[in-house]
């Protein structure tokens, strides 16, 4: 059994395994795929002393720096189950995972992050990295001076815009619906915007390019005629999925999905913490989960000192 189990190999779970593992208590981290979303990233260049570098790279230095101290790495785990600590004699928090096995645990940290939700078009997964994007805090300035499109107009598409207008040379927001969804002062912030160009009631049909992004069609849900949007970016910006759904019931989740977590990262479940994009902290960020990821494992480490017996 440990004394910290960490489910999700990410920069939360990576940074929560060091500071646990250096508290000299038994630790293990069950991932299905360590590294976690910075795998699928091109370029890191907002992680703080790292002036830039590659994704892949970085999930590479993540799991060397947690194999220097003595914690258990069992790769390739999906966990599909948490059964908290009953108490009655039962002073263990389990974590099935799907491949069978159980993992007992006197404290666990949840960091199993998030997924952007994908447009499914043609072009959004061949495009990927090479125009298409999801994160506008990481990738704007690589589209500096450039013709961008966000796809949604909820607070995050049209937050993303204005942001984005700030830095890139044109934005066109188009929205599925007949109006925005974002907050109102959003709304008015963007209209006041003059590289922004708004449409409504369009469908996002097709992201063309040839090495890179060119262009994107819509459909005019009004005449239902086909238009196509020279340009060098598309930022879809249409949801961020928690990988919280094997929790529900269990753990209390936020109504989009999100593990609720106080200042220490503890959930509603004594002795269970969480970290980084599953959670319901505000940005989704490598430097915030990493920082997270290390709070929560010196509030599991405070948990524990505080509830085991001597
Ligand atoms: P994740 O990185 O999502 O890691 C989750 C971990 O949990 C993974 O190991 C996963 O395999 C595992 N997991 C999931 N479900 C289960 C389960 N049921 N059982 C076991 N394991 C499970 N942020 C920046 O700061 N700068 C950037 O430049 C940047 N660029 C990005 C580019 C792209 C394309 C994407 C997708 C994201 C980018 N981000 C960037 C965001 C950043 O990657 C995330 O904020 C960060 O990775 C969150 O870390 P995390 O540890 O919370 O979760």
């Amino acid at each position: 059994p440990f004394d910290v189990l960490i489910v999700g190999g990410g920069p939360a779970g990576a940074a929560a395994a060091v500071y646990a593992a250096r508290k000299g208590i038994r630790t293990g981290v069950a991932s299905e795929r360590f590294g976690g979303q910075v795998l699928d990233t091109l370029g890191i260049e907002n992680f703080i002393s790292i002036k830039e570098t590659e994704g892949p790279k970085f999930a590479h230095a993540l799991e060397e720096h947690v194999r220097n101290y003595d914690v258990d790495i069992m790769n390739l785990q999906r966990a599909k189950a948490l059964i908290p600590n009953t108490g009655a004699g039962k002073d263990m928090i389990e974590i099935q995972l799907e491949s069978g096995a159980t993992l007992k645990s006197k404290s666990v940290i949840i960091s199993t992050g998030a997924r952007w939700r994908n447009i499914n078009v043609p072009g959004e997964q061949a495009f990927k990295n090479k125009g298409v994007a999801y994160c506008p805090h990481c990738d704007g300035p690589l589209f500096k001076g450039k013709r961008v499109a966000v796809i949604g107009g909820g607070n995050s598409g049209v937050e993303a815009a204005i942001d984005l207008a700030g830095i890139v040379g044109h934005v066109t927001l188009i929205e599925f619906d007949t109006a925005l969804r974002a907050d109102a002062v959003l709304q008015r912030k963007l209209m006041s915007l003059k590289n922004v160009e708004v449409f409504t009631n369009a469908q996002t049909t097709e992201i063309t390019g040839d090495q890179k992004v060119n262009g994107l069609v819509y459909k005019d849900r009004t005449s239902g005629e086909l238009k196509t949007v020279p340009l060098e970016g598309v930022f879809i910006q249409i949801g961020l999925v928690p990988n919280t759904d094997w929790l529900q019931g269990v753990v209390e989740l936020s109504k989009h999905g999100e593990i609720i977590v106080d200042a220490r990262g503890q959930t509603s479940v004594p002795g269970v913490f969480a970290a980084g994009d599953a959670t319901t902290v505000p940005f989704k960020q490598i430097i915030i989960a990493a920082g997270d990821g290390a709070k929560a494992a010196l509030g599991a480490f405070d948990h524990l000192i505080r509830s085991t017996a001597p």
